[in-house]
């Protein structure tokens, strides 16, 4: 039989009546002849309560068990959903990770899925079992350990059993009806897009769009994964949505297509490092060891031998660098005067495949922001995409202006 993929989202199954309209979702597809496998996230909220537990139990947790109990929202969520499918005569069966087996490196906590045999699975659907029911985000290890694919990452389970299983699509249902120019939760003009090219997905979900997690993108573009957004509340066709798909399927040509946004960023200023060969290896080599992701990178005009140096990395890493950079200093592999973090910062945007044959992107950009009086602390730039760091108070308005200044709002 064919089969499909799909995923509901945390506030999809957020409550027993939010399950049973899933339920019926999934019901229908049976109904047109699809066996279906069903990724299904925690309840709304679960997770980050569980995440919360984990910081007040130990704060400088076990990640092993931060992934026990982090992953068990998925668990509840998918008995309920099977047993509501149960409920309305659809044989369905829930599945943990492990039962599988979802097998996934042993980096808990930001784990990556390495193989999702068939053959557990696919001896159900013989017998007669029309829906798989899985707990998305979780894995094991190689270790037999319980392991979690990182924020978002009932997505990317969802893509990988769509590439392992062959599935026909892959449908992510959520709380909106696509993929948008922008959050509308941040923009009442923001368009909603019907395609969207895989490497603007991958750029904008990799700057902060957290409607699909990055490495779910990856793995669609990487498996030719027929991948779909769309919203778990309203009716829906099979042209409602968005497409994720190859960028010789998109007929607009805006310069820019996208602008994203993330709050969580610090700034972090070396005051005063040597400026000699090496300076930034000796720098960037322990963030390394540390796990820091260092994303902005800006060294400074050099005076009298000496700079500054500039970094940007999640704000949850500070304390992480900091101790990382001290221990250098400790060691006499650098030597600074000061190291000054700026948690006040958040990250802004653009991103279009036009912009490789558009001159002039960054211009109009950096105008519209000079426009609205917010000064850019760092900038960098890829071939589909310009970035700024700015104050975190100016975020939203940021994110207008240059929805603003680049006509997201109008289709191409
Ligand atoms: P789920 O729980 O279903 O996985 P998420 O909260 O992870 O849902 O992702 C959906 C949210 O992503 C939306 O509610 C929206 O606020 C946000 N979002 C950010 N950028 C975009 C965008 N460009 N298009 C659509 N949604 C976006
Ligand atoms: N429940 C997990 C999270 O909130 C995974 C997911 O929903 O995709 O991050
Ligand atoms: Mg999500």
């Amino acid at each position: 039989m064919p089969l499909l993929v799909v995923k509901f989202g945390g506030t999809s199954v957020g409550s027993l009546d939010k399950i049973r309209r899933a339920a019926k979702r999934v019901g229908v597809e049976v109904a047109r002849g699809y066996d279906v496998i069903v990724i299904v996230s925690a309840m709304s909220g679960k997770t980050n309560e569980l995440v919360n537990w984990v910081g007040e139990t130990s704060p400088l947790f076990d990640a092993r068990e931060y992934d026990a109990v982090v992953s068990s929202g998925e668990n509840v969520t998918a008995g309920l959903m099977a047993l509501t499918l149960q409920e309305m005569d659809v044989p369905a069966r829930s599945w943990q990770g492990w039962q599988v087996p979802v097998m996934t490196t042993s980096a808990h906590s930001a784990a990556r899925i390495e193989d999702i045999p068939t053959e557990n699975l696919n001896a159900k659907f013989d017998e007669g079992m029309r829906v798989a029911v899985v707990a998305g985000f979780q894995g094991i290890s190689p270790e037999g350990r319980i392991t979690t694919l990182g924020r978002g990452g009932s997505d990317t389970t969802a893509v990988a059993f769509a590439a392992a299983f062959g599935a026909e699509r892959c449908d992510i249902y959520t709380d909106v009806d696509g993929v948008y120019t922008t959050d509308p939760r941040i923009s009442e003009k923001a368009r909603k897009l019907d395609k969207i090219a895989f490497e603007e997905m991958l750029e904008l979900a990799s700057l902060g769009a957290k409607v699909l997690q990055t490495r779910s993108v990856e793995l669609a573009m990487r498996y030719k994964v027929k991948l779909r957004v769309l919203s778990s509340f309203d009716e829906q066709t099979e042209t409602s949505g968005t497409y994720v798909c190859d960028e010789e399927e998109i007929m607009e040509s805006n310069a820019v297509s996208g602008v994203a946004y993330s709050r969580d960023e610090a700034k972090m200023t070396l005051i005063s490092v040597a400026d000699r060969p090496g300076i930034a290896a000796a720098i960037f080599g322990p963030l390394a060891d540390a796990g820091v992701n260092v994303d902005m990178i800006v060294q400074n005009i050099s005076e009298e031998g000496r700079t500054d140096m500039t970094f940007s990395c999640p704000t949850d890493q500070v304390l992480r660098a900091e101790k990382a950079l001290q221990g250098a200093k400790a060691e006499g592999s650098i030597n600074y005067h000061d190291l000054v973090a700026d948690q006040d910062v958040a990250k802004v945007s653009v991103v279009g495949i036009g912009m490789r044959s558009h001159a002039g992107v960054a211009a109009q950009m950096f105008h519209a922001l000079h426009a609205e009086g917010i000064n850019i602390k760092v900038i960098t730039t890829s071939e589909i995409k310009i970035s700024v760091l700015i104050d975190r108070k100016y975020m939203e308005l940021a994110v207008q202006a240059l929805h603003d200044a680049f006509e997201l709002e109008k289709s191409a």
